[in-house]
């Protein structure tokens, strides 16, 4: 699908064509959204909002506009709850600085659950830490799927917030946010999802989920890196203070002290990532362009071919197996370091991750010394997967 689009797919390595299936970290850009980048510096860069000027206006109504885009993308209400920042880890850490100084305390708990990126462990960590407050995390079952029941358990007085991860970036597997949402908000309590991996892959609509907090990155959705979103309800993001200032997230700035801007640029401070903001909002057109059905339909038929060829494989443990996921599989050859695996995978040309993908826990719980995942984009095709395959039994040949 739309292989033709991606120049980067072109280049070999090691002397064979390039098989990139390290798409969970981050994705590869089209021509539209590298030409975006070109177009914004050779034609309209400008510092927004501060100018009179005609580039100035040009390049903050592109700016406004990816702001719009990015609204309209998820379906949130307003193009006010749309921050811009420079991606999940930064929209994790701002919202975790900001939601702390306006309803943590000392005692009070926030959840989040056992197959989580650090991103979405270590900013509520921190914020504890600050705050004498207590990070607690819902159980896996044996399966590796969450314990909705422990969850339930967990929930109290004390739950500030709970923030989860929609798609695990280790698993693949889509996780019950639905239902975690409504077992919340019974008690009145916000959640946060981490839509890293789950934005680029499929429809996510916040008013559908009902979601208080969404965060995504730019660069896994074909766009840039830099750039990423920390979506809020407008109640809340009125309620929490800005977590850096600065000029852009200002009212007034006086010597007896300073008021805020209006959503959502009192928490853009500085000169925000505009040729980012407007390379998104063209990789939102891109993807569009296709339409999730499509997307959704080929990525779904991609993982389920490359989960069966795998498992037919003498050896290899597909963890998380038979579950819903969404374009990642992780796995591992008994009794062969992940490492030694992606070394010889490399050397063939194909670019897979190996190791614990910054989720420490979750592979800690796993107990393995990592994994080797496998993740696909929506140029990813069965050739792609025939030559992982054929290139991953050359190297278990090596290796046994
Ligand atoms: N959360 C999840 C689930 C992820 O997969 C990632 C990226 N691997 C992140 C957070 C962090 O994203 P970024 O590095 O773009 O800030």
């Amino acid at each position: 699908m739309n292989k033709a689009d991606f120049p980067i797919l072109n280049e070999t390595v090691h002397g064979r064509p390039l098989v990139y299936l390290d798409n969970a970290a981050t994705s590869q850009k089209p021509q539209q959204v590298l030409d975006a980048i070109v177009e914004a510096y050779s034609r309209w860069n400008s510092n927004i909002h501060r100018g009179v000027h005609h580039l100035s206006q040009v390049a903050t109504s592109k700016h406004e506009g990816a702001r719009q885009a990015v609204a309209d993308f998820i379906n949130a209400r307003s193009a006010d709850e749309i921050v811009f920042t420079k991606g999940t880890t930064d929209s994790l850490n701002a919202l975790a600085f900001s939601f702390g100084e306006a309803f943590i305390h000392e005692g009070d708990e926030i959840i989040v659950s056992g197959l989580e990126h650090h991103s979405n462990i270590v900013p509520w960590q921190m914020l504890c830490e600050r705050k004498k407050a207590v990070l607690r995390h819902i159980p896996l079952r044996e399966d590796l799927s969450l314990n909705l029941e422990a969850f339930k358990g967990l929930l109290s007085e004390k739950t500030k917030l709970v923030s989860v991860a929609h798609v695990s970036n280790v698993l693949g597997t889509i996780q019950p946010v639905e239902e975690i949402i409504r077992l919340a908000h019974a008690r009145k309590i916000p959640v946060c999802i981490d839509g890293a991996q789950s934005v680029p892959h499929m429809r996510v609509d916040v008013q559908a989920l009902d979601c208080d907090f969404l965060v995504f990155s730019g660069h896994k959705m074909y766009a840039p890196t830099g750039i990423g979103v920390l979506y809020g309800k407008r109640e809340w993001l009125e309620q929490i203070p800005p977590h850096e200032g600065g000029g852009e997230m200002i009212d007034h700035v006086r010597w007896s002290g300073t008021t805020y801007n209006e959503l959502p640029y009192k928490f853009e401070a500085g000169t925000p990532n505009f040729v980012g903001s407007y390379a998104l909002h063209k990789a939102i057109e891109y993807i569009e362009s296709i339409g999730w059905e499509a997307i959704e339909a080929h990525e779904r038929e991609l993982t389920e071919y490359c989960e069966k060829r795998l498992r037919e494989l003498e050896g290899v443990n597909v963890y998380g197996a038979g579950h819903k996921k969404a374009g990642v599989i992780s796995f591992n050859i008994a009794a062969i370091h992940p490492f030694d695996v992606g070394t010889l995978l490399d050397q063939q040309g194909v670019a897979v991750r190996t190791g614990h993908h910054c989720a420490e826990p979750l592979i800690d719980t796993m107990g393995v010394p990592g994994t080797v995942r496998v993740s696909f984009g929506l140029y990813n095709d069965k050739e792609d997967v025939d030559a992982f395959i054929e290139a991953l039994q050359r190297a278990q040949r090596m290796l046994t």
